[in-house]
């Protein structure tokens, strides 16, 4: 960002995030099929002048580009950046608030990322941190970004009793909390929050927003931003028909530091499995356990005991409680560092006994 004193970025503003998505994404203009397109193409000075009309009188946007990725792209080391420059932005008392413009696919992985790593100092702070994104690229012929983008930053900059600071994700005129996003269909308009909690973006919904406030007040600390080499290798399996032993035993002689479990139904795996994930425990494996079905949750010994060190991811999803038990592990392995004793176990159970919004 420029030194002038004079700058914008030197006078209270908006602070806009671009990491790319199909927000910025553009279409060929020789094919008809929209789905056709490219993601993270338009950058955000663009999206910003685009809509600039539109932006209510008073509000100071300053844009800035963190990627320009397809998300599904989405890596650890681009987490690092982009949870590095919110803590940072939070930080500069110029920054009203922040809005990040994200693709859809890996919102939910971003979303449950910045609430487990700022949440509690955005809330400190009295700042909003908001993730938009769109369904149809930038050159659509009604593309869904601009409106989503302008709810974006007037829910980032309205006044602060209307609701707390905090991580939040608006789209298709709702807003949610950003760790309660899970991208649920491939095209609709609302694809990543349809099944989350929400409010109404106009109008703020009395018994989401009690949700909200009760959920920050269990909420106590954040965990640290891994650093670039810190992020530890965790995969989600899927347990299915025909699952094999091997799928398990492969890890079992490689860097992998956790697993995430996609069980059937209430989060039970193949019989299968049984053995092998044994042999991970020993071989210091951490375990989280959740449900492939996308809804419900995942609770402890619960349809069989757990082995003994295996978490149930409570709310969780996979991809959430995948970055969960990464930052679970880090913040351990930091704890060590410190001579304390705090588990893997422990930090995930505190992002997984958070209170659901109803
Ligand atoms: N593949 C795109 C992305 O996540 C989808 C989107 O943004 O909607 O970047």
């Amino acid at each position: 960002m420029s030194s002038n004193p004079t700058s914008p970025e030197k006078s209270p503003h908006i602070l806009v995030l671009g990491m790319g998505g199909t927000i910025a994404g553009l279409a060929s203009q020789s094919e008809d099929d929209p789905r056709k397109y490219q993601a993270g193409q338009v950058s955000v000075d663009s999206l910003l002048a685009h809509i600039q009309s539109a932006v209510p009188d008073g509000i100071q946007l300053v844009p800035h580009q963190v990627a320009n990725i397809n998300s599904r792209n989405l890596s650890d080391s681009l987490l690092t950046k982009l949870g590095s420059t919110v803590r940072d932005s939070l930080a500069n008392p110029a920054v009203l608030g922040i809005v990040i413009t994200h693709g859809t696919d890996t919102m939910e992985e971003t979303g449950l990322f910045l609430q487990a790593t700022s949440g509690k100092y955005a809330q400190t702070l009295g700042k909003r941190v908001i993730l938009t994104g769109a369904m149809l690229p930038a050159n659509a012929p009604q593309p869904d970004g601009p409106s989503n983008l302008l709810d974006a930053i007037r829910w980032a900059s309205t006044p602060i009793d209307n609701c707390p600071g905090g991580i939040y994700a608006v789209m298709d005129g709702r807003g949610c909390m950003a760790m309660d996003l899970a991208k649920r269909h491939g095209t609709a308009l609302n694809a990543p929050l349809q099944d989350s909690p929400s409010s109404s973006v106009g109008l703020i919904n009395p018994s989401w927003l009690s949700g909200v406030k009760a959920l920050q007040a269990v909420w106590s600390e954040d965990l640290p931003i891994p650093k670039l080499a810190e992020w530890p290798w965790v995969e989600i399996l899927t347990s299915h028909a025909g699952a094999r032993a091997e799928t398990i035993n492969h890890w079992l002689t490689s860097d992998v530091e956790g697993l995430v479990l996609a069980g059937s139904g209430i989060g039970g795996f193949h019989d299968e499995w049984v053995e092998p994930l044994n042999q991970a425990i020993s071989h210091g494996i951490a375990l989280v356990r959740t449900s492939r079905t996308g809804g419900g949750s995942t609770y402890p010994d619960i349809p069989e005991k757990d082995a003994p060190g295996c978490m149930a991811s409570g709310t969780l999803t996979a991809p959430r409680a995948r970055i969960a038990l990464q930052l679970a592990i880090n913040a351990a392995k930091q704890e060590k560092l410190n001579g304390k004793p705090l588990t893997w176990q422990d930090f995930f159970a505190r992002i997984a006994s958070l209170p659901e919004i109803r």
